[in-house]
């Protein structure tokens, strides 16, 4: 029997429901396959300020780097507004991936069948299906490059990236298109940025050491228009930080159902850190209404990416597919007057199709 230890931070508002609801779902997969998954739990946020008084406490780094993998629900909410900067609750995120080393961010859009209604999307543009990964370098490009203003007011940006930050991300996304469709499209803007010639010409190099992987190359701008005009046509879109924060958002929002959407952040190791990618919704927190499907495709992504369960992933991801198909909404995915169900039932619900 495999054991799996995963540090566990739920956060704050929804995340401490949505997160019992994907460790719900996850006992059910260990207890299906045999695996034993063990969590340590550990504060981080504004719940780990009210505790400890910090946002992120060494305890909890030093718990997470303990372990084979992180589950994170979510952070921050008004509560913690008048902290200081350097200790606001989405302070901590920052500091748990630098800690992680974690430099490649996926974000995936699927868009399930049963919900097909919610894409806003005309249905002619999605006849192809829905079902891309957005792969975003981190720890480069024009955020982390020097920043100063001249005395004429004038700001200055430095954009830069190195063959080596190129090279690791462009093989985690060559990686992750071989668990999934084989097809890698690499976004740049090559056209007129010496980074971008840089990222296309590593690519290009990379691309070499997969030859079952097929590849083709856009600009960013052209990119951002396919995603809404044909997504069906994309498998793994890999990309800088800059162009990354903004497909990565458009791709989300093309499904429809912030609730639905995961993520993971992955380094050098198979450890990885998993959470949805919606926030804390404070304006819901301790209702029970949340919907905790993003958080149960996260703890999906961390079986399939960090512990190469592959089979199991799936099942998950089945099992969610069947719940929905079975009519199961909760509010944020509820039509109006459909019935709904709570944010346990629904974690209860897809426990049982595993
Ligand atoms: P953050 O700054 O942390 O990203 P935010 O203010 O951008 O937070 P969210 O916390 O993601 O936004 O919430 C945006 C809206 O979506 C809120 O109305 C919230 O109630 C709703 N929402 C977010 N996640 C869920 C969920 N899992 N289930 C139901 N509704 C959700
Ligand atoms: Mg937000």
């Amino acid at each position: 029997m495999a054991k799996y230890n995963i540090a566990v931070m739920k956060g704050d508002g929804i995340g401490p429901e949505i997160v019992d609801e994907a460790l719900k779902v996850l006992d059910a997969v260990g207890e299906k396959f045999g695996h034993e998954f063990v969590y340590n739990e550990v504060l981080i946020g504004g719940a780990a300020i009210d505790a400890t008084g910090e946002c992120l406490p060494r305890a909890t780094v030093d718990a997470c780097m303990a372990s084979d993998s992180v589950i994170l629900g979510a952070v921050g909410g008004p509560k913690w507004d008048s902290q200081p900067p350097a200790n606001r609750p989405e302070k901590a995120l920052l500091g748990i991936r630098k800690a992680l080393g974690l430099f490649a961010n996926l974000r995936p859009a699927t868009l399930y069948a049963p919900l097909a209604d919610a894409c806003p999307l005309k249905p002619e543009r999605i006849k192809d299906g829905l079902d891309l990964v957005v792969v975003r370098e981190l720890t480069g490009d024009v955020y982390f490059g020097e920043k100063h203003r001249d005395e004429d007011g004038t700001g200055h940006d430095d954009m830069n990236y190195s063959v080596a930050e190129v090279e690791r991300i462009a093989h985690r996304a060559f990686q992750m298109a071989r668990q999934r469709r084989n097809h890698v499209t690499s976004v740049d803007k090559a056209n007129v940025l010496e980074t971008s010639r840089v990222w296309r010409e590593t690519v290009e190099r990379i691309a070499a050491e997969y030859p079952d992987v097929t590849v083709d190359y856009m600009y960013v701008d052209n990119a951002s228009m396919q995603l809404v005009t044909n997504p069906g046509q994309f498998d793994v879109i890999l990309t800088g930080n800059l162009f990354g924060d903004i497909l990565s958002d458009e791709a989300s929002c093309i499904t429809g159902s912030i609730g639905m959407l995961p993520s993971a952040s992955l380094g050098e190791t198979s450890r990885g850190m998993y959470e949805p990618i919606h926030g804390s919704a404070p304006d819901i927190a301790g209702q029970n209404v949340a919907n905790p499907i993003a958080t149960i495709l996260s703890v999906a992504m961390m079986l399939r990416y960090s512990f190469d369960l592959a089979t199991e992933a799936d099942a998950i991801e089945t099992a969610v597919n069947s719940v929905l198909e079975a009519g199961h909404r909760t509010g944020d995915i509820a039509k109006p007057g459909e019935k709904r169900v709570t944010c346990s039932d629904m974690g209860t619900l897809i426990a049982q199709a595993i």
